[in-house]
């Protein structure tokens, strides 16, 4: 099949929406390729605005390694702005992707990567723009393989009637085999669509839901999932790349044209996070710990920042302070780069990780970017149940620390709504606070320091060991919220120096539905989106009548409810929508730490302490890869292309 760019139809309607340098393409470091050079041809989505996608480190790389291969071409799209989607279905141009404006219908393969659940309208929306049926038992061979992925993918039931499969876990090895798989297919003539998906459900990692029949009980609960076919397997296990030095990627970040949520250059340092957090779907399901050596962060530092001119560079991870040779990254960049314009960041940092050679190497380049630190919980009671070991002296003495190294501005998040929390729980934050800005003051002997206190409703996800909680309802997190912003506005002295950002609890619920919900949550999803949802990350779209009014008739017919889905506690033996879907995580460890955080007994990191069998290690035959490696970073050797000798 061929494929013919729309940028003819799509370029005067360009002229009538706002931003349109979005939809344009050409970023440095983007790619086009001959759509006849390749044999297999991806279209990637970020199913959320450009400014939001194009940063998505997961989407970059596998931009890039596809587009590695001399037989694969891939290209890129993200959701459009409802504006521009309007003229789009009034023209009849299609959902196009930003590199060679072609019709995302024609590709082979869209994969679509989710951040969060609150995409999935935005995964209908573009599929009806691209003119592929929604329901993927409609589609025929002459239509893309949609392919979720990201850590939402974990519970893709939700949206299983509108996936074709799904990718569970790292996507870099996966993406090779899916391609191999469907140009052996094409090569074969490419007519027989379920035999296609039956040979993609052998990946390991790959699940296609339409080869699962599920069954439920009188009681609304699970009864049965069960493969199809002998060939499916019973459990999908999740793919994990070791090695990470090995996938150095992305080598040339893409450059925005547009202004977008990071402008900077963003290097992972290591994957996985094993400190166990309870509430932390992403600590869990990326495990284990995975370090990247300090050579190599070194590189791809200095190649991403030749590739494109960034001035800043972000150090990411889950909790990037917890890299085993952390001060000897940062101090090896800060000298690298002491003369030039360069700062460096750490976006994720723990508590009682930080200290203040960090914090010195981090501001002695460039700006003092903000610093956020999240104790998560309010009182040292919560934060056993999360198990966020972090005590009250220990953030007050870092965040001194921040304050007598010249920062003015810390930011401290917080989650509200979590297991068993009690209003004195999320109170306590507001003494936190205070203390924060009292020893500040007294630290930096200034009085202009500020503390931002910015507060998330907890949303309990699958592959957790809170994915059996009762949801705290929105109307509580509404309440306790308002308790709170009384408890730190009250002081009018300390109140001045600490900013309040909060959500309210509606969004959190809509999530919560989403996070654990099964297939017949897919009936509420497309009611939404047919009630004109989409784009319900953002507040001014989002609208939580609409889901509560889609979920009371989409859901009556099974006879259960919102409430069913988030505020209803789990009962051990219940059959969870995502347990043929396998993180690594033996469920009766998560089973027993969930008891512990009822208890409140913490458990600590297996990176210092012996194993403690949470399964993943021997599940998925992978290890724990940490330093150090006894290496340092070196100063780069300026090498003379040949012009005039100094
Ligand atoms: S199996 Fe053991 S070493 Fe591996 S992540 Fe789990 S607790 Fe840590």
């Amino acid at each position: 099949m061929t494929s013919h760019s729309v940028f003819s139809d799509l370029e005067p309607l360009l002229t009538q929406v706002q931003k349109p340098i979005q939809y344009v393409g050409g970023e440095l470091n983007s790619t086009v390729k001959e759509w006849e050079s390749a044999d297999v041809r991806w279209a990637l989505m970020y199913p959320d605005a450009y400014e939001v996608g194009l940063p998505n480190q997961g989407l970059m790389i596998l931009y890039e390694v596809l587009n590695e291969r001399t037989d694969t071409l891939a290209e890129r799209t993200y959701a459009v702005w409802p504006d521009l989607a309007e003229l789009m279905r009034k023209e009849q141009v299609p959902q196009f992707t930003v590199d060679g404006h072609r019709p995302v219908k024609d590709f082979d393969v869209l994969g679509v990567s989710f951040a969060t659940e609150l995409g999935y309208t935005n995964l209908l929306e573009a599929l009806d723009l691209a003119q592929i049926p929604i329901d993927a038992a409609e589609r025929t061979s002459e239509h893309p393989i949609v392919l979720a992925g990201g850590h939402a993918a974990f519970n893709p039931e939700p949206i299983a009637n509108f996936i074709d499969a799904a990718a569970l876990g790292d996507g870099e090895q996966v993406v090779g085999d899916v391609t191999d798989v469907v140009k052996a297919w094409k090569a074969a003539g490419g007519s027989d669509r379920g035999a296609l998906l039956r040979r993609l459900a052998q990946i390991p990692g790959v699940y296609v839901p339409s080869l699962y029949d599920v069954e439920y009980g009188p009681d609304g609960a699970i009864a049965s999932v069960t493969p199809r076919h002998s060939d499916v397997p019973d459990r999908v296990p999740k793919r994990t790349t070791m090695n990470l030095d090995d996938w150095p990627y992305p080598k040339q970040p893409l450059v925005p044209l547009a202004e977008s949520v990071h402008e900077r250059m963003s290097v992972e340092i290591f994957r996985g996070c094993t400190r166990g957090c309870r509430f932390c779907q992403a600590g869990m399901i990326t495990r284990p710990v995975r370090e990247r050596s300090i050579t190599g962060i070194g590189e791809m530092v200095e190649r991403g920042l030749n590739a494109t001119g960034f001035e800043e560079v972000g150090l990411l991870s889950l909790s990037s302070a917890d890299h085993s040779e952390i001060a000897d990254i940062t101090k090896g960049l800060a000298d690298r780069y002491e003369d030039s314009k360069t700062s460096l960041s750490l976006p994720s940092t723990r508590v009682d990780a930080f200290n203040i050679d960090l914090a010195n190497e981090l501001s002695r380049n460039g700006r003092r970017s903000g610093l956020t630190f999240a104790p998560e919980g309010g009182s040292e009671r919560i934060r056993k149940v999360i198990n966020k070991m972090v005590s009250k002296e220990d953030l007050i003495r870092t965040v001194t620390t921040a304050y007598a190294n010249g920062w003015r501005q810390v930011k401290l998040y917080f989650m509200c709504g979590l297991p068993t929390e009690t209003d004195e729980d999320v109170l306590e934050i507001a003494e936190m606070a205070k203390e924060v800005i009292t020893a500040g003051r007294a630290a930096s002997g200034r009085n202009d320091i500020r503390c931002t206190v910015s507060i998330g409703g907890f949303v309990p996800k699958a592959h957790t060991p809170f994915q059996w909680a009762s949801q705290a309802s929105a109307q509580t997190i509404d309440e306790r919220l308002a308790k709170l912003k009384a408890a730190i506005t009250s002081d009018r002295n300390l109140g001045r120096s600490i900013g309040f950002r909060y959500h309210d609890g509606k969004p959190s619920e809509v999530e919560g539905l989403l996070s654990r919900g099964d297939r017949r949550v897919g009936a509420v999803i497309r009611a939404v989106w047919e009630a004109g949802g989409k784009f319900d990350g953002w507040s001014e779209h989002f609208s939580h009548e609409r889901w509560v009014d889609a979920a009371a008739s989409a859901l009556a017919p099974y006879g259960v409810d919102l409430a069913w889905y988030t505020t209803r506690e789990r009962g051990e033996d219940e059959i969870l929508p995502w347990d043929h879907l396998d993180s690594g995580l033996d469920k009766q460890w998560l089973w027993d730490d969930w008891l512990d955080a009822i208890d409140e007994t913490e458990v600590d990191d297996c990176r210092w302490i012996p194993c403690y069998d949470c399964g993943v290690c021997p599940g998925m035959g992978t290890d724990i890869q940490i330093g150090p490696t006894g290496k340092t970073l070196l100063p780069l050797t300026v090498v003379n292309n040949g012009g005039d000798q100094a």
